[in-house]
């Protein structure tokens, strides 16, 4: 696969290489807030597409809805993102280091559990989704030069769980890394569905299952910043950042 990289980056695109990474039972379901600069209409569209995750497992949300509505953030830094509201937020004036291509980015803070061991992975802690105001324009129905905020905000939400891109164009997917303007993504196709059960279905289980049970202990490694950004015209990029 070949990855386009931001000029002002000096980390290449992870592509499929990350590490898997997921939430921890205990911290779901989310509870991602939605900015008070978007409207009535545009919250409940968020909140649907947040209702799209939630109804891909059985007796079980990912995300808290409707979500509760907090104050815009627009730093001028992206890592003052890092506090403790899960957020969908419109950046005015974008950022230095992030490409002025991305249409929107979801930057996630992470530790890695089990390091240098086939049980390896990235829990997550921490996660935002920034819509890039300064350079696009956002629609609810199909217009010229638009791109269709549902879309970008349900593609933006797998990532927010830990999904990576599908780089096969032949499966249908909301994961895959780009969108085009006036393309409406706003369901759930069955790939993403068989993707994030088998992201989530065992850790769901055996947490019902084992509630009693002691669990093995994790070994807590190093913390990770990621930032992935969603590109109109290639690729979506993941770069992985120490914070
Ligand atoms: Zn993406």
């Amino acid at each position: 696969m070949q990855n386009s990289e931001p000029a002002n980056s000096g980390s290449a695109d992870l592509g499929t290489n990350s590490l898997n990474s997921k939430w921890e039972y205990s911290n779901l379901p989310l509870n991602v807030m939605i900015s008070a600069d978007f409207s009535e209409e545009e919250v409940a569209a968020i909140n649907d597409m947040e209702g799209s995750w939630n109804s891909t497992v059985d007796n079980f949300r990912f995300f808290r809805t409707p979500a509760s509505i907090t104050p815009n953030l627009d730093y001028s830094d992206i890592v003052n993102y890092a506090d403790n509201v899960l957020g969908v937020y419109k950046s005015y004036d974008w950022f230095s280091n992030v490409s002025s291509d991305a249409l929107a980015v979801t930057q996630y803070f992470g530790r890695k559990i089990n390091p240098g061991t086939s049980a390896e992975y990235l829990e997550i802690t921490h996660a935002d989704i920034i819509m890039n105001y300064r350079f696009y324009t956002f629609s609810l129905n199909p217009s010229f030069g638009a791109y269709d905020l549902p879309s970008v905000i349900l593609h933006e939400l797998g990532h927010v769980l830990g999904l990576k891109h599908v780089y096969d164009y032949s499966i249908e997917s909301v994961m895959q890394p780009y969108l085009l303007s006036q393309t409406q993504e706003r369901s759930l196709y069955v790939a993403d569905e068989i993707a994030i059960n088998d992201k989530y279905s065992s850790t769901v289980t055996s947490a019902i299952k084992t509630k009693n049970v002691i669990q093995p202990k994790k070994v807590i490694g190093e913390n990770v910043r990621g930032i992935i950004e969603m590109r109109p015209n290639g690729p979506c990029v993941h770069r992985q950042i120490l914070p």
